[in-house]
């Protein structure tokens, strides 16, 4: 279980995640999705903490974090918790000057301390996971857009974390390689891999969400099962985001 309570994250005087309490649960997919500027990738931050929110309580199975204002918290416990998530970008964010496999491997040998054969196996499957076994000595500039990502998601899984968090993982790809993306993230959700997505794209959020959590202006404004919030929106907010978008 993933447990966010009363996050709240300021930017001096911007105020741009105003209580957030959300649980998600183990093996669910849930999408973030609402107007720019209203949250979504400064939440997944606050989740693995890329950004300190200012106040609040992270909790990822036995990792627990609160935060206060004023009040630093030890670098240990925010490793901790980090480590129960994998984090994938929009513009994928793989080393440049590693290949394929290296990217995958980077976090096993240098953060946990795995042996080089260790994590050679390790990644390999990744990359075969999400087909890309043929490319794994490819340096990154040689890739497909969609092959990166589907790189930078083996490298995200690599250590086993909790949670997979998506901030727009297919925005920056065209129609057929966001396509190869989705079906890889739907592979991972049908085998259970807990998801929290932020994604402008509601096909993908339709696709493999079970749970919609619309964040507007720095709250929930609604949350609920996939199909109820798509098909019938109750706050007028999340009816009017949507048919924006139609
Ligand atoms: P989009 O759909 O465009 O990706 P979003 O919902 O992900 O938007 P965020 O990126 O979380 O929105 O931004 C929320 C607000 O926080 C915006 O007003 C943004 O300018 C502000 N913000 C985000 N990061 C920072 C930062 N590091 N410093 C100052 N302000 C920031
Ligand atoms: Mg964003």
């Amino acid at each position: 279980m993933i447990e966010l309570i009363d996050i709240q994250k300021r930017f001096g005087d911007l105020h741009v995640l105003k209580g957030i309490s959300l649980q998600f649960a183990e093996g669910s997919v849930t999408a973030l999705v609402g107007p720019s500027g209203g949250g979504k990738s400064t939440l997944l931050r606050c989740i693995n903490l890329l950004e300190v929110p200012t106040s609040g309580t992270v909790r990822i199975g036995q990792a627990s974090v609160s935060f206060e204002p004023n009040r630093k918290v030890g670098w240990k416990s925010i490793q901790a918790l980090r480590r129960q998530t994998g984090m994938v970008f929009q513009n994928f964010q793989l080393f440049p000057h590693r290949t394929a496999i290296e990217n995958v491997m980077e976090g096993l040998v240098t953060v946990l301390g795995w042996d080089k054969p260790r994590a050679t196996k390790r990644a390999t499957e990744l990359l075969e996971r999400v087909g890309l076994a043929q490319k794994a000595d490819a340096w990154p500039a040689t890739l497909s857009g969609g092959q990166q990502q589907r790189v930078a998601i083996a490298r995200a899984l690599a250590p086993s974390p909790r949670v997979l968090l998506c901030d727009e993982p297919t925005s920056a790809l065209d129609p057929e390689l966001a396509e190869e993306v989705v079906d890889v993230l739907a592979g991972l959700a049908r085998e259970g891999t807990t998801m929290v997505m932020a994604t402008h794209d509601l096909r993908l959020a339709s696709r493999i969400a079970q749970e919609v959590v619309f964040l507007d202006g720095g709250v929930v404004a609604e949350k609920g099962p996939a199909r109820d919030v798509f098909k019938d929106p109750k706050a007028e907010r999340t009816r009017r985001f949507l048919a924006s978008l139609q």
